[in-house]
């Protein structure tokens, strides 16, 4: 038994290694690709849900045909999240700006722990809406539950940029540790309920009820994401979700496309 533990320890220590020598190799191939702009964003609607309405739409990092879910984590890790976050931030804004002028759309970025945890991340918020021409009202940042729970530097960031007028939202609601009695505290503005709520089909509305109630009682906008079918977009209104993303609403694709379907899909 003590051979078999040992042989084990062997075999993970091995997997490790190799863990850690993919995730340096997709470092290198990232860094790479930053230098030669390879690194695009596409963009998913966001729909009021009552009106059918595109009211923001969410930048997403594409990187030829590896998922996202494949390199942030190795981004994070390496610090190389910071240089790439910033150029996802500046070509989201850029691509809002005039989708602001002329629909009243708003962008929203995905922000990782590390980029919050940077002395400068405030000013770089701002130097990005500045030479995009957004207004700081039409943007808003992404973070992940947990992220602010011990970090002043991060909360006074988010506090600062919100006095801007920039709002903030925690995404994939649901899936970490955190209440909503915690949330009552931290500067945000809107609630992201994640996909895997409606994932268990009708047994998942009382439970989105519930966040959603509270999640209005706190005062905060709520979005559903991974909204698949027209039943499932049916349920959030009669809960009385605020809005919804997933492919029933439309996939994420360039910029191109996203404005020929802000032309059709807005109330403006
Ligand atoms: P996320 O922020 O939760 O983004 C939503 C993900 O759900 C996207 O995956 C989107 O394509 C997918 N999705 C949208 N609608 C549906 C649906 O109806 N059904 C299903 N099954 N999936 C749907 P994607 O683009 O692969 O991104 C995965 C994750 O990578 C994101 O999850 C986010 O955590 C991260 N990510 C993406 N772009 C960025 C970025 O620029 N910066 C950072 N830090 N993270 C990013
Ligand atoms: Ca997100
Ligand atoms: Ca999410
Ligand atoms: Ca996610």
């Amino acid at each position: 038994a003590k051979a078999a533990g040992k042989d084990r320890a062997v075999v993970y220590e091995a997997a490790l290694r190799e863990t850690r020598l993919r995730r340096l190799a997709v470092v290198e191939r990232l860094r790479t690709a930053l230098v030669t702009d390879e690194i695009t964003v596409h963009y998913q609607p966001i729909v009021t849900l009552r009106t059918g309405c595109v009211d923001a739409v969410e930048a997403l990092v594409r990187w030829q045909s590896t998922p996202p879910d494949a390199f942030i984590p190795a981004a994070e890790d390496s610090g190389l999240i910071v240089p790439l976050g910033d150029r996802v931030l500046r070509a989201a804004c850029r691509a809002a700006a005039p989708w602001h002028d002329r629909h009243g759309t708003s962008v929203t970025v995905n922000v990782s722990p590390r980029q919050l945890r940077e002395p400068d991340f405030a000013v770089m918020v701002r130097r990005a809406l500045l030479d995009s021409g957004l207004p700081a009202t039409a943007l808003i940042l992404e973070i992940t539950e947990g992220v602010l729970v011990g970090s002043a530097l991060a909360i006074a960031h988010l506090h600062e940029l919100r006095q801007d007028g920039v709002r903030v939202a925690v995404d994939d609601f649901g899936t970490g540790y955190s209440s909503l009695a915690y949330l009552r505290d931290l500067p945000i503005d809107i609630l992201k309920i994640d996909r895997s709520f409606l994932r268990s089909g009708p047994a998942s509305r009382p439970m989105v009820r519930s966040v959603v109630d509270l999640a209005h009682g706190l005062g905060l906008v709520t979005v559903t994401e991974g909204v698949e079918t027209a039943a499932q977009a049916a349920m959030l209104v009669e809960l009385g979700c605020d809005k919804g993303q997933g492919w029933h609403f439309g996939r994420p694709s360039p910029a191109g496309q996203m404005s020929a379907l802000l032309e059709n899909r807005t109330g403006a």
